[in-house]
Parts: structure tokens; C-alpha cells; sequence
């Protein structure tokens, strides 16, 4: 089969977050099981210049505003690449994809992404290049609009597919884009992209895709209720026949302890005393006391509401007061922001925090901490749990989403039967994520089962190569009812 990703962010590119994981790693998995599969992507500052083997794909005169050119060309990690390169849309200068900073918006997103959709569809249609796929799997709202522009040329078409890898994130404009964004008077509607007034990128994926996915069966089910469906969960019923979750994989070349050259130390299960070195390493390197029995719990995330470290925050002196050390490694909110820096203010020994994007420190934190705690409001599928299985670094989550899905919490059950790969806690409480925190603390006194969850934790595969198999389950069921 021919497939055709069209997303934003994809490793080892451009990345703010889990969609780039998965946009970096699935296609090469799909690959793997010999399927054709091309990630369209727009040709941000420097994206051009880390593509090998670039060719020139196809032109377009008037891409909303000036003239494009599509280059293929090939990522060092195997990914093939078509770079969307529009300079009036992607050539401003910025570290972050989607604005001047990570919290603001350039002004003409609804443009810039639009684009994405069009060039997507255009290609589907083949009337840009002569590479014309079977599917076309559009990713989040900046492509939301791919699905919406197949559907409305009323032509042969491939058949299209929006997973969703976060529904807060809804890409709303104002109507009066509508004509400058080709789109027709009558698509703004209910049945359309209409939502509450705006127009939705993400809602008209939701309404136009032949198929919806999103990263976790949890996380499916969820988003069909008020409580976590962001406006949405009716469309989502209405179109549940249609809508499957299928869980992330992690890149196991990327995320390999054992060739996992940002460590100090390189390891496997069967050698965790080197995994000790890398906790002393960066307990050294980020202030920390260096105590090898210190339980040294870590996060990696971006700093928003939704991934709960206000309630983290709040269960801190607890942790501190059982003997643990924190670790945090995240941007984002300035009120977390103070309140993560004061905290290691207060107790520089027994926490540490690093503002800011740091790929490095993200490896170094999973291969030198004991836990990385996940306590998310809400979470589609969550990645850093699953790396921080694969490091025997034991995830403490929340119950929701995919780290549901992915944590086999230590119930006297579970712990019995030798099954637990972490903790999970539930409601979203600081008495219940403190509840878990000191469990995790408890069990990590009993070396014995602190060793078996650990191997057990770094036995479970989470590999894509499962996962791939369900798309292409799924892309070959919309083919056959072409
Ligand atoms: P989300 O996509 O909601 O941000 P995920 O858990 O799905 O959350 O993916 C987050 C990805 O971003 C992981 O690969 C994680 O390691 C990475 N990450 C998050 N924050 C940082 C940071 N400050 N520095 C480096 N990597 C980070």
C-alpha cells in the first residue's frame, strides 16, 4: 500500500511532544512490513537542510499566498520525507513550530496548516506529483483539513484517516477564514467544520475522515463522554462505528538502553549496576545528595494542566519526608515553572528542576532515575511511561488514557503474582497520587520485589511492531469497501 502521513512534527525533525514520536517511528515500522509510506511535513527553518538524497517532488503555484515546492527526501533515521517548502508560510525563524515561543500562536496558523491539508489532499488526488497514495493518514488538527479537502473535491479519492493524538488541541479560527481557507459556504455547517461558530480543523477531520483512530483503547472510550470529549464526545458517539484505539509504540532504536549513547552508562536487565552509575551520575550532575538508596522519582513532561504536577507539587513534602529525591525536566506554565524552581530552591539536595526542552537530560533522567511519575488530568496514550518501563525506571500514573492501558499497578495481587510493572492511582487526588508515591517508596525498600517489578517492567514490549500490524488491519478494511 501506498500511505501518505500528513502531520506537523515528526522525530527527528521538529518535535514538541508524543506526535512526533509517533509520526517519526510509525511510517518506518509500516515500512518494515513492506508498505510505502511518505510523511508530509512543512519545511520549518532546517528541516531541508537534515534531508539526504533530496529530489523534487512537485510545484504549486499559489499555495494560500505565494508558490510551493514539495522536496522528497530521506531522514538519517529512514524516515521518507516530503518537506513542504513555502517560505511565505514556514520560513519564520523559531525553535518552536507553531509561534515565535511555545506558548503563543503565529497569526497565520489557520494559513500554515491549511496548507499542510491542501498539500495533502492534492497529492491524494495526484495532481501534485506522480507518487499517489492509497491512504491518507492525517495527524491532529494541523492536518485536520486533509480529510475535509478529499471529501469535498467529490473525485476518486484515497481513503483518509485523522488520529487523534490530543483532543484539547482543536485548531479553531474565525469564520471568516472561510473562503480564504477554500472552503466551500455550505462545509460550514453542524455536518461540516463548523463548531460553536469557529471554524474546527480537528472537528472537521472528526466529520470527514472515513476513519478516526486515536492512541489508547482508554483513551477512546473516554473521549466519548462530557468529562473528557473537550466539546467533541457527541460526533464521537455518533461516529463510535468508526472510531478504534490503537496504542502508541515507542522507537526501540531511539529509546534502547542498551545503545543509548546520551548515558553514561549503557545497560540492560541483566546489568543494573550500571544503570546505579547513571542515578549517581546525574544525581551529581543535577546537585542532588548522591545516595544510592534514595529513591529518585523523575519527570519529563511538558509543564501544562493537563499532566497534573500542580498535584505532584502538592505531594511533595510527603515524598521528601519518606527519603525520595525528585528530578523534574519540563517547560511550559509559569506558575509550575515557580513552583517546581521554588521547590528545588527550598531543598536543593533533595530537588532538582531544569526548565526547558533538553533531548539529552530526557535520556539521562530515564536511565539514571528509579521512577518517572505520570499523574496526567487526562492523557491520549503518554509516552514517557513506556521509555521509562523499557529503563526499569517504574512508572507511578495516573488511571487514565493509555497509561491504563500501559502500567500493570502493584495490588497485592499483582505483586503476588509477579505481574506489577508500576503504580496507578485513581481519582485524579493528591491523597491518591501521594497514596501511590509512598507505595512506590515501600516497594522499593523490598529489594526483592524492587527487582522483580523492575525486570518485569523491562520485559514488557512496546514496540510498534504490534500496533503497525492493527493500521494496516485498518487501512486494508478501507480499502476493501472502496
Ligand atoms: P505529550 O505529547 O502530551 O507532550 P507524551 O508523553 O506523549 O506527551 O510525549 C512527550 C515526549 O516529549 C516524550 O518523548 C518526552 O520524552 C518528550 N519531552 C517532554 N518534555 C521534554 C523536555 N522538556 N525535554 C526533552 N524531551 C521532552
Amino acid at each position: 500500500m501506498k500511505i501518505l502521513f500528513a502531520a506537523s512534527e515528526a522525530q527527528p525533525l521538529v518535535k514538541t511532544g508524543g506526535l512526533a514520536d509517533v509520526v517519526g517511528a510509525l511510517p518506518r515500522a509500516l515500512a518494515a512490513l513492506g508498505h510505502d509510506v511518505k510523511v508530509l511535513l512543512p519545511a520549518y527553518p532546517g528541516v531541508l537542510d537534515r534531508l539526504r538524497t533530496r529530489t523534487m517532488h512537485s510545484n504549486l503555484t499559489d499555495l494560500f499566498g505565494g508558490p510551493a515546492k514539495v522536496e522528497a527526501g530521506r531522514t538519517d533515521t529512514g524516515l521518507d520525507v516530503l518537506a513542504i517548502d513555502a517560505p511565505h508560510l514556514y520560513a519564520k525563524q523559531s525553535a518552536h513550530p507553531y509561534g515565535p515561543s511555545a506558548s503563543v500562536d503565529w497569526e497565520d496558523n489557520h494559513l500554515r496548516f491549511a496548507a499542510l491539508g491542501w498539500v495533502a489532499s492534492a497529492i491524494g488526488r495526484g495532481t501534485a506529483g506522480a507518487w499517489v497514495p492509497d491512504i491518507v493518514h492525517a495527524h491532529d488538527w494541523q492536518a485536520g483539513l486533509a480529510p475535509a479537502y478529499l471529501a469535498l473535491a467529490e473525485e476518486m479519492r484515497p481513503r483518509t484517516i485523522i488520529t487523534v493524538h490530543n483532543l484539547a488541541f482543536q485548531g479553531l479560527f474565525d469564520r471568516k477564514h472561510l473562503a480564504k481557507l477554500r472552503l466551500p459556504e455550505s462545509a460550514f455547517a453542524v455536518e461540516g467544520v463548523e463548531f460553536h461558530g469557529q471554524i474546527g480543523f480537528l472537528k472537521a477531520a472528526l466529520h470527514y475522515a472515513d476513519h478516526i483512530t486515536t492512541v489508547s483503547p482508554t483513551y477512546a472510550r473516554e473521549i466519548q463522554t462530557p468529562e473528557f470529549g473537550a466539546g467533541l464526545d457527541g460526533l464521537l458517539r455518533h461516529r463510535s462505528g468508526q472510531l478504534d484505539g490503537i496504542l502508541n509504540g515507542i522507537d526501540r532504536d531511539e529509546w534502547n538502553p542498551e545503545r543509548d549513547r546520551y548515558l553514561p552508562a549503557m545497560y540492560g536487565a541483566h546489568s543494573l549496576a550500571k544503570k546505579a552509575h547513571n542515578k549517581a551520575v546525574l544525581q551529581e550532575a543535577l546537585g542532588l545528595a548522591v545516595e544510592p538508596r534514595a529513591p529518585l522519582f523523575c519527570v519529563i513532561s511538558r509543564l501544562s494542566h493537563q499532566k497534573g504536577l500542580d498535584l505532584l507539587l502538592t505531594a511533595l513534602p510527603a515524598l521528601r519526608a519518606a527519603g525520595a529525591q525528585l528530578a523534574v525536566l519540563g517547560s511550559g506554565d509559569a506558575e509550575l515553572t515557580v513552583g517546581f524552581s521554588a521547590a528545588a530552591k527550598a531543598a536543593p539536595t533533595r530537588v532538582a528542576f531544569r526548565s526547558g526542552w533538553d533531548e539529552s537530560l530526557s535520556h539521562r533522567f530515564q536511565g539514571g532515575s528509579d521512577f518517572i511519575v505520570v499523574p496526567s488530568r487526562f492523557e491520549p496514550c503518554g509516552l514517557t511511561q513506556l521509555c521509562g518501563l523499557r529503563y526499569g525506571t517504574v512508572p507511578v500514573v495516573a488511571r487514565v488514557g493509555g497509561l491504563a492501558d500501559t502500567v500493570i499497578d502493584a495490588n497485592e495481587a499483582a505483586l503476588a503474582d509477579g505481574v506489577a510493572t508500576g503504580f496507578q492511582f485513581a481519582p485524579q487526588s493528591t491523597d491518591a497520587l501521594q497514596n501511590a508515591l509512598l507505595r512506590a517508596v515501600a516497594v522499593y525498600a523490598r529489594s526483592d520485589a524492587w527487582l522483580q517489578m523492575q525486570g518485569r517492567a523491562m520485559s514488557r514490549n512496546f514496540g510498534w511492531e504490534r500496533s503497525a500490524l492493527r493500521y494496516v488491519a485498518l487501512y486494508e478494511g478501507l480499502l476493501a469497501r472502496r
